[in-house]
């Protein structure tokens, strides 16, 4: 297969996903350390050099852990908005810092090209400095990202309404949030509109957008305290209209998707 989705993490402490195109492919985030990266791609068969670039959603920890080393110490350039780039440099627990010269600004919506992938990275409301979806085409193929967001835009449903797979945010199951442990100021955060996106939300967002084009949708993101892989799927199978596959992605291990 020629063009590969790997999930090397997509748990609360850490997400990681690489797009493949035969013999080379690109991060979107790092949230995981690099020698897990370097470890899970390399049991798939794939060595470090095979990564072209790394794209960046946001400069929250769970998604940036090692996006500095991986520009250091393996010289890879790092692709997101000047707020993230902004954020990422500012963020204290990200102790490596990025050099100017494996910096790389991207502006939303201006299409850029790495090798044969196309990407358009577009808005999305979140309470980070900036957070960026992703659109990828290759292979006469889209794929959508969209982690990490309080609410839906316009941008994003229109997307996924042209989407042949799609990497969808199922954060949180309502009422095991409402139950649980969680202290009542984090509550309002993950609830609010820059927050981030519930089973239900996932569910309605889908219902409203899939279309039989879409083959796939991955959810990501799920919290371990606040949901299940089980009733995110149920509540995203329950609404959706389409023929559509849906996946909750493995917290800490990795999943593989042929995308052509
Ligand atoms: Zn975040
Ligand atoms: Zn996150």
């Amino acid at each position: 297969m020629s063009v590969r989705l790997l999930s090397l993490a997509s748990g609360s402490s850490g997400k990681c996903y690489y797009v493949s195109k035969s013999e080379y492919g690109i991060l979107i985030d790092a949230g995981i350390g690099s020698r897990t990266i370097k470890k899970r791609l390399k049991e798939h068969g794939i060595d470090m050099s095979r990564i072209l670039a790394v794209l960046v959603t946001h400069d929250h920890y769970d998604h940036v852990k090692s996006v500095a080393v991986l520009g250091e110490v393996y010289h890879l350039p790092i692709y997101s908005t000047e707020k993230v780039h902004w954020g990422i440099f500012y963020n204290k627990k990200v102790t490596e810092k990025l050099s100017p010269a494996n910096k790389r600004v991207i502006e939303n919506s201006v299409p850029f090209e790495i090798k044969e992938m196309k990407i358009t990275s577009f808005h999305l409301p979140h309470d980070a400095n900036d957070n960026s979806g992703y659109v990828i085409e290759v292979e006469g193929k889209t794929l959508t990202i969209a982690t990490d967001l309080g609410k839906a835009t316009s941008d994003l449903k229109t997307y996924i309404a042209n989407s042949d797979y799609l990497i969808l945010e199922s954060n949180y199951d309502a009422d095991m949030l409402a139950k649980g442990s969680y202290p009542e100021v984090l509550k309002r955060r993950i609830l609010g509109t820059n927050g981030h996106l519930s089973n239900t939300d996932a569910a309605q967002l889908l219902a409203e957008c899939a279309t039989d084009r879409l083959k796939q949708v991955c959810l990501c993101h799920l919290s371990k305290e606040n949901n299940k892989p089980n009733l995110a799927e149920e509540a995203v199978l329950s609404q959706l209209k389409t023929k559509t596959k849906v996946v909750a992605l493995p917290r800490n291990q990795v999943y593989c998707l042929d995308l052509v």
